[in-house]
């Protein structure tokens, strides 16, 4: 080949490759521990954004986080452009409220589309005498790492039923993906997890050792639900865990995946787009996603405006007027 057919060919290559570097935009979707539904929740989402990388330029990447409260804080920092968050800590994100207050109202927050219903999850050792939520006190519990959903759902249910962090033996501060090993270790009694069903957690917990899934469910909680709307009761079947025949009643809320004006319209209706359009493949993907129907993923449990990219999908997909 000759020097200069060699230069010419090189140059072109380099060209291209910057053509195809300036077209790609890369996504980050927060999500939460792994054994957790978010986390292949999330990994599911990308996989279906990946596969039509080659027509849309958007590369999209799953990272592993504390969870809802953390996933909001980083959307709103500009760190991830989606995540995974609870229904309730979307509304307070909003809103300004609750955990929120301090930062004021995210006015930037877009909601996407709602996932699966997320129960209230307690899960307690066979032998630490519990047998409903209410048997809590003078137990140690680990009650969730900052950042994550459950703990500031365990914090707003504490305040509520009179509780403080006094009110346990012990409170411990573990991640989602360590609490199971901490209930089988006997370091624990109870761990709390507001997380879809069947999940990874809460069978590593009911397997590893000997297990009870308990009620929550009680006069506190039935107001509690009654008062808000990103609350409602929930039911875990029995027999879906090892130790735990019978249903299970306790509150819960509903997953959503959340994004920020930030973000481009043309990016968030490609990742809608992309869901949609292969919802099938979509909610097969993990067991906790089987059910999800397309009417309720896009009004159920949203309180911050819709992403005016998925709105823009909704409506030529006639799920909304
Ligand atoms: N609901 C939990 C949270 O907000 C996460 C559950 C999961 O990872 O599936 O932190």
């Amino acid at each position: 080949m000759n020097k200069t057919l060699t230069a010419g060919l090189l140059a072109a290559g380099a060209m291209i490759g910057s053509a195809a570097a300036a077209q790609e935009t890369f996504i980050s979707i927060g999500t939460g521990g792994v054994t957790g539904v978010y986390y292949p929740a999330g990994g599911a989402i990308c996989r279906l954004v990946n596969r039509d990388r080659a027509e849309h330029g958007i590369r999209c990447g799953v990272e592993s986080t504390g969870g809802s409260i953390f996933n909001i804080n980083a959307i709103r920092s500009g760190e991830l452009e989606f995540g995974v968050a609870q229904s309730d800590w979307q509304f307070h994100a909003f809103n300004g409220t609750s955990r929120f207050e301090e930062n004021g109202p995210f006015e930037g927050l877009r909601a996407m589309f709602s996932l699966h219903p997320e129960p209230f999850t307690v899960v307690a050792r066979a032998d630490a005498g519990i047998t409903s939520f209410d048997d809590l006190p003078g137990k140690r519990v680990n009650i969730g790492n900052p950042g994550s959903g459950q703990r500031g759902t365990m914090e707003v249910v504490m305040e509520a039923m009179g509780w403080t962090e006094d009110t346990f033996a012990q409170t411990t501060e573990l991640p989602a993906g360590e609490q199971s090993l901490a209930l089988c270790d006997n370091n624990v009694d109870a761990i709390v997890y507001t997380v879809g069903h069947p999940s990874g957690a809460i069978q590593e917990a009911t397997t590893a050792c000997d297990t009870v899934l308990v009620n929550v469910d009680n006069d506190v909680i039935r107001a509690l639900v009654e008062e808000r709307d990103y609350y409602r009761m929930a039911t875990i079947p029995g027999g879906m865990y090892r130790g735990t025949a019978e249903d299970v009643t306790t509150f819960g809320v509903g997953a959503t995946f959340v994004s920020s004006d930030a973000v481009s319209d043309e990016v968030a209706y490609q990742v809608t787009k992309a869901i949609f359009e292969n919802l099938d493949q979509f909610t097969g993907l993990h067991p906790a996603l089987a059910g999800l129907d397309p009417a309720e993923m896009v009004s159920d449990g949203l309180s911050a405006p819709l992403h005016d990219g998925a709105e823009r999908y909704y409506r030529e997909a006639g799920l909304i007027d």
